[in-house]
């Protein structure tokens, strides 16, 4: 039974993720010898952990020998981390790691296809997060600087981004939430944006667009969704008759933003109009992380430039952060350019590959590059088998 399996898809995903190994460059973190390594298999990302590899050629030689579909690593350095359980390894310190991932977000694409396929839409909205990430929260509002910061494609269907500097390392779980709270708009509150707001007879101050960290923001947001029209407005929950009504009397609604007074026209019940505007945008503003993989210095996260075991992607790491903007998983993240398969295939939806559409396929058999069918067969939509 074993040797009929192999013979078939998952025999030529082993054959590939060993031969992918044997000659992978740039697989091993840095003091990859303070690492705890966890390792799956088809069924399991992660089956075995605290692992240790001293060096990058016994990695190599590991994920080869094996042919391991997920390999995943720790943010953390440790003195020993191999030890167990987790208080023996000696913590040292911990990078800073973020996951975005397409199905904590709410796409309109998911309502076609549900939140198990991945469509290039969703590709894309995964990547303006992890821009907005870096760019929006990252860079400006801790100081990091881009050569501290490494992204990766997670292999699936979002990306990881890495920080590395002196000043995050020894930050403990609590001092992580802060940071994650803070991106993702927790504690925000009206109050302290319009603190006037409760005054009767007074005009209403608000952050003016030159301010730190989320009053900027969010004034900088509202002046563009001003400028870009009255669609725009109707979008952060305005209706359409206010939002007119604003984008006629623009450019005296933002002379006043700009220096911090927002009661330049008149407005219904101007303060709740504000909150509510407010908090629509403060939940676009903010990024969709995954808190807790943030805020645990321990966690294990995919091994940059590993394959990954559900697509045959690899978890591509990216030359500098602002090559993402032209970066195609799609493309970019193929680990197995050689070579064709036969390929029997059911999927309802077409994947582009390499810039080309694969699919839909009703139970067809067709011959196609490597790693669609290695892509649709690990996605549980088709079997594969060698052509000879
Ligand atoms: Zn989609």
């Amino acid at each position: 039974m074993q040797q009929l399996q192999d013979a078939g898809g998952l025999g030529i995903a082993k054959k590939l993720i060993s031969s992918y190994y044997a000659g992978a460059k740039d697989i091993a973190p840095d003091k990859v010898e303070q690492r705890e390594f966890g390792v799956g298999n088809f069924q399991t990302k992660i089956a075995f952990r605290h692992m240790r590899f001293i060096a990058e050629k016994d990695l190599r030689a590991y994920l080869s020998n094996n042919a391991i579909p997920y390999v995943s690593c720790s943010a953390a350095y440790y003195k020993y981390p191999d030890a167990r359980p987790m208080e023996r390894k000696g913590w040292e310190g911990s990078e800073l790691v973020f996951d975005l991932d397409v199905t904590d977000m709410d796409l309109k694409c998911q309502l076609r296809h549900g939140k198990s396929w991945i469509c290039s839409e969703c590709l894309d909205a995964v990547k303006a997060e992890t821009i907005k990430l870096i760019e929006k929260f990252l860079v400006p509002d801790f100081g990091f600087a881009e050569k501290d910061i490494s992204v990766n494609f997670s292999g699936n269907r979002g990306y990881h981004v890495h920080v590395k500097n002196e000043g995050i390392l020894k930050l403990d779980g609590n001092a992580r939430k802060q940071i994650t709270d803070y991106i993702a708009g927790i504690g925000i509150t009206f109050e302290e944006l319009f603190p006037n707001a409760g005054e009767r007879g007074a005009a209403l101050r608000g952050p003016r667009p030159d301010a730190k960290g989320w009053k900027g923001k969010l004034a900088r947001n509202f002046i563009s969704s001003l400028n870009s029209g009255i669609d725009s407005l109707t979008e952060l929950g305005i209706d359409r008759k206010d939002a007119a009504n604003l984008y006629r009397k623009r450019s005296l609604v933002l002379m006043g933003i700009n220096s911090g007074n927002w009661d330049m026209i008149y407005i219904k019940n101007k303060a709740d109009f504000w909150k509510r505007t407010i908090e629509v945008q403060s939940i676009r503003q903010s990024d969709r992380i995954d808190r807790n993989v943030t805020n645990d210095p321990s966690h294990l996260i995919r091994l940059p430039n590993s394959i990954h075991g559900e697509t045959g992607l690899l978890a591509r790491k990216l030359v500098s952060t602002s090559a993402l903007y032209r970066f195609d998983p799609m493309t970019d993240a193929i680990a197995f350019g050689k070579g064709e398969v036969e390929m029997t295939a059911n999927s309802r939806y077409e994947v582009r590959m390499n810039g080309q559409a694969y699919g839909p396929y009703d139970g067809n058999t067709v011959k196609v590059p490597v790693y669609v069918g290695i892509y649709l067969y690990l996605k549980g939509a088709a079997e594969i088998r060698n052509l000879n």
